[in-house]
């Protein structure tokens, strides 16, 4: 039992009450067994039936066609993007026998990361723009695909990659851009950590999408796949003698996707209990309506928050361009100097937890994942309208 809570953290996040509360049954005693489902094998029928429900749940609700293979692995984001930048190389291997460059739209911290990991694994690669050059030097924005566009056309790249929601600096992309989703030659390889079930995309439109589960969709430990089946075939046909020659890097075993796959995600011990948890976050969210629905509420959630920021534009200050603010992670500072703590403090009072900036970027962040409820947004929106009058 507990007090809803209004908690803004960036992640690990707040989850549904409902799906805490069985997930606490469960973890003493699963379907009666007398035993938790953390303490059975990860390849027993219990355990089995958890991966096919979450497959099929994620299914259902990504609308994710055949062409496409579900699966999750031990992790969080960045095992996410390590593995991604060595699978993709090799399939790129196994479908041209020769090697591109991965192209990175970096457009924040994590898609810059992202590219500093395949460079730092030996995956060619290369940055398409960063988003600071054309802002400033700092990120807040997403360059025009006029900007860009003209870069990647005719050239060959592995794979492009991007990350969707810039979860730190507040950043989003409003949609995948049209000239890589016009270009059937190019794999779009993106980041959905923080962006996951918050709204509905076109699977189809995506080579792969990975995401950490621990914001939107569970607690932290597992990622969660979604990749076209020709790519693991790719992977599956690149020859290792070739990658070394190519000076790529071979996968570690436990995160190759096509041996992940065949082995229906348990080829290592897969953390159970958590994808349970990840499960009953989707079964919770189909009984809800859905992600159509989700979206619907938070951009509700998004709008109010950010009209109640801008409404004092002397007060807060918002970095981020409107066009590609995110729905998910507000981000703001406070114009005025040393009146950081006493707004944490404020906020604090009123149980409005978890609205510290990343410790990179400073200023404040909500994060309003799927499991805030509008009526916690309107209480932060009372908040800053309130400390905004109390303190111009
Ligand atoms: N990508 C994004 C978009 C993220 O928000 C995060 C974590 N906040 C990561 C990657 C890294 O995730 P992890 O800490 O699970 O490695």
């Amino acid at each position: 039992e507990r007090e809803e809570p209004t908690h803004f953290g960036a992640g690990p996040a707040q989850l549904p009450t409902e799906v805490l509360q069985q997930a606490a049954k469960d973890l003493i005693n699963y379907n009666n067994l007398g035993l938790g489902i953390g303490e059975i094998s990860h390849r027993s029928k219990d355990a089995t039936k958890v991966i096919e429900d979450s497959k099929l749940h994620l299914k259902e609700l990504m609308n994710i066609p055949d062409t496409h293979e579900v699966f999750f692995m031990q992790g969080g984001g960045t095992t996410g993007f390590s593995s991604l930048a060595t699978n993709l190389a090799a399939a790129y291997v196994g479908k041209t026998g020769t090697i591109a460059p991965a192209g990175y739209l970096v457009t924040g911290s994590w898609s810059l990361k992202s590219y500093q990991e395949a460079n730092r694994l030996h995956v060619p690669a290369e940055i398409i723009f960063n988003a600071k050059d054309y802002h400033g030097g700092k990120f807040g924005y997403i360059p025009k695909e006029e900007e860009w566009c003209d870069k990647v056309k005719g050239k060959k790249y592995s794979f492009v990659y991007l990350c969707e929601n810039e979860t730190v600096h507040g950043v989003e992309w409003p949609k995948l851009p049209q000239c890589l989703v016009d270009d059937n030659e190019i794999e779009i390889v993106a980041d959905l950590s923080s962006d996951i079930l918050s709204r509905q995309v076109d699977v189809s439109q995506y080579g792969v999408i990975m995401a950490g589960a621990q914001k939107n969709i569970g607690l932290a430990g597992l990622t969660v796949y979604i990749i076209k089946k020709s790519i693991l075939k790719n992977i599956e046909k690149a020859d290792e003698t070739q990658l070394h020659e190519f000076g790529i890097p071979v996968t570690p075993i436990a995160s190759d996707y096509p041996t992940v796959v065949k082995n229906n995600s348990a080829y290592n011990t897969i953390p159970i209990f958590t994808l349970h948890v990840m499960d009953l976050v989707f079964q919770h969210l189909i009984k809800k309506g859905g992600v159509a629905s989700q979206e619907a509420e938070n951009k509700t959630k998004a709008k109010i928050l950010y009209e109640a920021l801008d409404s004092y534009p002397d007060f807060y200050n918002m970095p981020v361009e409107k066009s590609c603010r995110s729905t998910m992670n507000v981000v703001f500072t406070l114009k005025k100097e040393g009146l950081d703590d006493k707004f944490l403090e404020e906020a604090g009072k009123r149980k409005l937890t978890g609205l510290k900036g990343h410790r990179s970027v400073g200023g404040f962040r909500a994060s309003i994942y799927n499991a805030l409820s509008l009526a916690t947004i309107e209480k932060l929106v009372k908040f800053v309208k309130e400390f905004a009058e109390e303190n111009q």
